[in-house]
């Protein structure tokens, strides 16, 4: 049995046997196999050999006479490729070292890479980037298997891997998926948001643990906890099937809260809304009592598919959210690609620092017709309900200006041919930068509404990359320095009388409500699955308490101690889940 420690990601336990998946982008762990297995591994390596050998076959006939020289690389490439000798040594390795296919690939590869760096002659150390070329071939294959295999599962798994896309997260299957663990990530990752918005239990930033896992092993996932259990020994095995029976009667408990008014105990009405990325999670926020969408993530619409949605696209998605909420707000947001979410479709300039780099709003102002379409597709959706619209990652003045200079455009366009919309959808922004912070009373005069994202805001103001797990420690909402700036933002906000809502994953986190309210916000949008839990801290303060405690806080200048003060008040509230 072996214990890990990561980062609880999304509540709930699961208990199942293991597939263990890597990443083409990343490091190939050392991965053992049994001596079983080996046979299916030769196997596993005969196929993308040929694979890609046709790969390269066909991709030699496609290409035309005048571009010899390309063609001449994919021939040396298959070359390769054909040589009995080489892929020899790689299932010798896989034989004697008892690993994975993979993992025989990628050390073989990068052994004839480094001997060819060795040797000066240019000519030889030049192929070195031809050596990662076929790796890379092969492990798409190979690896591309996996992923096909995790497409077709029909048995329960819980999936490991080194990390995660957020979009090969939201294409897992529940009911198979049962939940996972990644040796990367944070707990605002994008990853994570999506397992969450799934109920998918899940830890992050585990550090070494493919090494110790195998396809055959048992694994438990204690997402509340962040506690990864390898190979568990019969008695905690029997304790946890009965804490996993728990949570599931916590769960239906608090479900049961759906119906009741989200009101403090001395009836302030507090309105809880939903995140989502897709629309078919809006049935999902209204079975959970959520009151509306605050956070309609669209980029998700980019992230999939074989190509770059079309007006149509977008508006039928957006449509339908608007046709389940019957009535109900929905803040569309639009597209915040870039960072964590590449689409495959469009090409996406390579980055040093892609955090602060092209994204968000950034890269919509610079790829004009890609906006368009979908302010197009929003404007049109106006009409079906209570559509609003919001910006992300608003930094500057300017930036808003002329994204609503763009949006004025799009109107005149659909005036032009007489496509009915509302002339007076509410257009927000996201307070997510520190500079939008800063510059909230400004933004305020221009902007309908405020939504708070405190996942980039703490990253952007603590410096503090939110995916990575070497500084998730650092990564904390309890800083006096984002308690500033959150309490300055609300006040800019009711100064202006404009509406405010905080959408980042604090507003979900049991600890921070009685703050939040106390601070004056009233609004909250969070995955669905955290709906009831937060509703059931809400009815169980008064307003009065919430004062309380956000005076306490504001006299204190380190986050231990405010973070301590506010464990003590929500388990109080909530002992069952401490
Ligand atoms: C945020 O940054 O807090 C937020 C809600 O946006 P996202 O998590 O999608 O970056
Ligand atoms: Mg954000």
């Amino acid at each position: 049995m072996e214990i890990k420690k990561g980062i609880a990601a999304s509540p709930g336990i699961a208990i199942c046997r293991a597939m263990v998946i890597d990443s083409k982008n990343y490091r190939i762990p050392r991965r053992s196999i049994m001596a079983s297995q080996r046979a299916d591994e030769v196997k596993r390596v005969r196929s993308a050999f040929a694979a890609a050998i046709l790969e390269l076959d066909e991709l030699e006939a496609a290409k035309q006479i005048e571009e010899g020289k390309i063609r001449d690389i994919f021939a040396v490439h298959s070359r390769f490729l054909r040589d009995k000798s080489f892929r020899k040594r790689i299932t010798d390795f896989i034989e004697k070292e008892l690993v994975t296919a993979e993992y025989a690939v990628s050390v073989i590869l990068r052994e004839i890479a480094s001997h060819f760096e060795s040797i000066d002659d240019e000519y030889i150390s030049e192929r070195v980037a031809d050596i990662y070329d076929i790796e890379r071939r092969l492990l798409t294959h190979l690896l591309g298997k996996v992923a096909e295999e995790v497409e077709h599962l029909r048995e329960e798994v819980v999936i490991v891997a080194y990390d995660l896309a957020p979009t090969q997260t939201a294409s897992f299957n529940k009911t198979f998926v049962k939940g996972f663990a990644t040796e990367k990530g944070g707990r605002t990752s994008h990853t994570a948001i999506i397992a969450r918005s799934l109920g998918i239990p899940a830890v992050v930033a585990l550090g070494d643990l493919m090494s110790s896992v195998t396809t055959q092993s048992m694994v438990i996932i204690d997402g509340k906890r962040g506690v990864v259990i390898v190979d568990p020994d019969e008695e905690t095995l029997e304790d946890y099937q009965t804490y996993a029976r728990q949570f599931l009667e916590f769960e239906h408990e608090l479900d049961a809260l759906r119906d009741l008014p989200s009101v403090t105990k001395d009836d302030v009405p507090i309105t809880l809304l939903g995140n989502v990325e897709f629309p078919d999670e809006a049935e999902y926020v209204l079975r959970k009592g959520g009151q509306g969408i605050g956070l309609y993530r669209t980029e998700f619409l980019y992230l999939y598919g074989g190509s770059e949605p079309t007006e149509e696209d977008h508006y039928q998605a957006y449509s339908e959210v608007a046709r389940i909420m019957d009535g109900k707000p929905i803040v569309i947001r639009t597209m915040d690609l870039g960072a964590d979410k590449l689409p495959h479709t469009t090409r996406h300039p390579h980055e040093a620092n892609p955090v602060l780099g092209l994204r968000s709003i950034r890269y919509c102002l610079q790829n004009l017709p890609l906006f368009k379409t979908q302010l197009r597709a929003i404007l049109r959706a106006s009409v079906v309900g209570d559509v609003r619209m919001m910006l992300p990652l608003i930094t500057t003045m300017q930036e808003m200006r002329q994204a609503k200079m763009i949006l004025r455009d799009v109107m005149e366009d659909l005036d032009e041919y007489a496509v009915p919309y509302n002339a007076q959808m509410p257009v927000g922004i996201m307070i997510e930068t520190p500079s939008s912070a800063l510059m909230a009373g400004l933004l305020a005069t221009e902007s309908d509404f405020f939504s708070i994202g405190t996942n980039d805001l703490i990253q952007y103001t603590l410096a503090v990359d939110r995916a990575n797990e070497h500084v998730s420690s650092l990564f904390s909402a309890a800083e006096p320095a984002i308690l500033l700036l959150l309490r300055s933002v609300i006040h800019d906000a009711h100064k202006s009388g404009i509406g405010l809502s905080v959408c980042g994953e604090v507003a979900s986190d049991p600890e921070f409500i009685m703050l939040l309210l106390g601070m004056g916000v009233r609004v909250l949008s969070m995955a669905a699955p955290m709906i009831p839990e937060v509703k059931k801290i809400i009815r169980s303060v008064t307003l009065e308490e919430c004062n309380q405690l956000a005076r306490k806080v504001a006299t204190m200048d380190s986050q231990r101690q405010i973070k301590n003060i506010l464990r003590d008040a929500a388990s109080r509230i909530l002992p069952g889940t401490y």
